[in-house]
Formats: structure tokens, sequence, C-alpha cells
């Protein structure tokens, strides 16, 4: 293993190294690193951004997502105007920066209804509003842009363009990938979001180096990454694909979730990376703070409506499922303090650091 640890000399051969890593000392190292890394760019802060899944009806049929369009065990739901504008009003009443507006792909979130929503938010709450609606058409996200949106997040999933397309069956003849989507929500002058599953069924090493690195090549404002979690109501939960062979195959683990989250750190310095839910729920006692002290600064907790959050089943057994916002604001409070670190105050956006003069 000769594997070094600074952003210009890692590889797509050394970070597969680093994947594959399984000492701990050197992992001690690799967490150590990430850590000095997330103090000196982004500080102790942990920017906490209160998350409403705003509908859980999708026309996309993603291999992996428990609110699949096809996927008829589970009941429906749109939110009104009104319980998305009282349940940001309520992140703000918590003291969080952001809140993040989340559902599937869902036409029914026409492009006026979000442009209004978004407007009343920003104008009575003044939090940063995040969308995470999808693959949208390009004058809808120039709408809500204009709208005041200040932010959009929409994972590549995979950077491998086979596996991609295996697990995405498409809706129709499109001209542009997520790619071209995130390059376009750049150019709108939204803060951009992006980020990859870890384990899915075919994932090689060689391909999760490459997500990696694709995620450094996009100057990133936003990397969120997770564990993908087996859902049995959907083709990879019923092993439609095949894993890889055992030393090829990535794990859908906590120790490879970590390891990806300190070597982003180490390749984006200066990006806002979340501990994600997906991990939390993989190990519900520590997750959280592992992924604080291997890189991450960031948290989205649950605003969503009680009746509702049960209902956005991407995967079963998700964390803080059915604790009010007001405990999960409290119990975040405690995990972070419990780290060393405080609650980040403000909207927390990526604080890029000047050019060298
Ligand atoms: N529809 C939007 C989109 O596709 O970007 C946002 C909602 S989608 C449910 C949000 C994220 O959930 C996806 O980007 C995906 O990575 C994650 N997700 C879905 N199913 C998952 C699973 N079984 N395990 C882990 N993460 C999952």
């Amino acid at each position: 293993m000769t594997a070094t640890l600074d952003c210009a000399s890692l590889d797509a051969a050394g970070l597969s190294d680093w994947l594959r890593e399984d000492d701990p000392e050197r992992l001690h190292q690799l967490w150590a690193r990430a850590d000095q890394l997330r103090r000196d760019h982004v500080g102790d802060a942990v920017h906490l951004r209160g998350l409403v899944e705003i509908s859980n009806r999708c026309v996309r049929a993603c291999w992996y997502c428990g609110i699949r369009k096809d996927n008829h065990h589970i009941q429906r739901y749109r939110m009104t105007a009104t319980e998305v504008v009282e349940a940001a009003a309520l992140a703000k009443r918590l003291g969080y920066g952001t809140v993040v507006l989340q559902a599937g792909e869902d036409p029914g979130l026409s492009q006026p209804w979000v442009a209004d929503v978004v407007q009343r938010i920003a104008g009575e709450t003044g939090l940063a509003v995040t969308l995470s609606l999808g693959e949208r058409k390009p004058r809808e996200l120039q709408a809500w842009r204009q709208a005041g949106a200040d932010r959009y997040l929409l994972r590549f999933e995979t950077s491998d363009p086979a596996l991609f397309a295996k697990i995405h069956p498409a809706l129709g003849h499109s001209d542009r990938d997520r790619f071209a989507i995130l390059a376009e929500l750049h150019d709108l002058g939204y803060e951009v979001g992006s980020g990859f599953l870890i384990g899915i069924p075919g994932q090689s090493y060689a391909s999760l180096a490459q997500d990696l690195l694709r995620c450094r090549d996009l100057d990133l404002d936003m990397i969120g990454v997770g564990p993908w979690l087996t859902h049995p109501d959907t083709p990879l939960g019923q092993g439609l694909v095949a894993p890889l062979a055992a030393d090829d195959q990535v794990p859908a683990s906590e120790a490879m979730t970590l390891k990806c989250v300190a070597l982003l750190r180490i390749l984006c310095p200066d990006s806002n990376l979340p501990a994600t839910t997906a991990l939390a729920t993989l190990n519900g006692h520590q997750g959280r703070e592992h992924a604080l002290q291997a890189g991450a600064n960031v948290v989205m907790p649950n605003v969503t409506p009680l009746q509702y959050r049960a209902l956005y089943e991407i995967y079963p057994g998700k964390a803080c499922v059915s604790e009010h916002a007001e405990v999960c604001a409290e119990c975040l409070a405690g995990r972070i303090a419990k780290v060393g670190r405080t609650v980040g105050r403000g909207p927390g956006g990526r604080a890029r650091r000047p050019p060298p003069a």
C-alpha cells in the first residue's frame, strides 16, 4: 500500500487502494487526515438542513428505490402548499438555516406550484431553499431559481453509464443526462449538489473510484453519498442484478461509506458533505457521529409531518421516521456536541476559499 492522502496525488489506482484498505492504523490515518481538512476548510460548525419530503409520487422506476412508480404497496401522498410552508416555518423555529424540499419525480409538483412555494418560504422565513425534485425541465429549473431557490440536489448515483442505464429505465428519449442537468443548474446560479450510491450490485471498486473523481471534477458545492439499502419491493432488492465476484463487488457497508466521505473531504476540501440518513439507518447508534468524524459537516434532520414520513419509504427502517421534529433537533444537537462540534447558524452555503493571490 503506497497510496498518499492529498488531493493532487490521489488517482484512480490510489483511490481503489484506499477503498480496499482494512488495516485499522491506515484507516485511522485516513479519518484523521479528513477530519483535519474538514476543520481547516469548513470549520467545526455542523449545518442543519430541515428535510421536507413533499411528495412520494414518482414517474420513474429506479431499480433501488422504494417509491418507484411500480411499487403498488405504498400509499401515495403529495403535501399541500400550506403544509410545506408550515414545515419550513417549523425548520426556522428549530434554528435550521436551510430547508430542503425533496420528492419523487412528480409532475404534479408543477412549475408554478413549486415557484409559489419557494417564494413563500423565502419571503416568510428567510431560509435558504434547496430543491431535490429529480430530472426536471430546463424552464422549470430556471423558474424555480428565479423564484428564489438557492440550491438543487441531483445525485448522479453512479458514473458508470452501463450500470446507470441498467438501473434507471428511461422515461422516453432525452438528450440530457444527469451530468448535463448538473451543468445547467450550475449555469443557472444554483449551488449544486450531487453524489452517488455505495454498494449497488454490479458496482466495482474501479467504478466507485471514478465516482469519487467525478465529484472532484464537477467541483460540487454539496456531495451526498450513502449506502444502497435493500428494499424488497424493488428489482435490486429482488436480486435482478447479480453482484460482481466478491473481491470486485463494493459492499454497501458503513466502513465503505465512511471511506468515501473521508476521501471526498480530501478531494473536495471545501464542499459541504452530509452525514446521510442512509448511514444513520445502517448504524443508528453512531453512524452520524462516525461520518462527522470522517469529514462530514452537514446533517439533514427530517421535518416532514409525521403522517407522511413513514410513507416516504425509499428503503425500510429509515432512521428518525417516527420522532417529532423537536425531538430530532434535540437528539442531533446532543450528538453534535458529543463529538466536540457546534451547531451552525445561518444558511451554511459553500464557503469557497479565495483563489491564491
Ligand atoms: N427524485 C429525486 C431524485 O431522484 O433525485 C429525489 C428523491 S430520491 C428518492 C433521493 C435519493 O434517495 C436518490 O438520489 C437515491 O440515491 C436515494 N435512494 C433511493 N433509494 C435508495 C435505497 N434503496 N438505498 C439508499 N438510497 C436510496
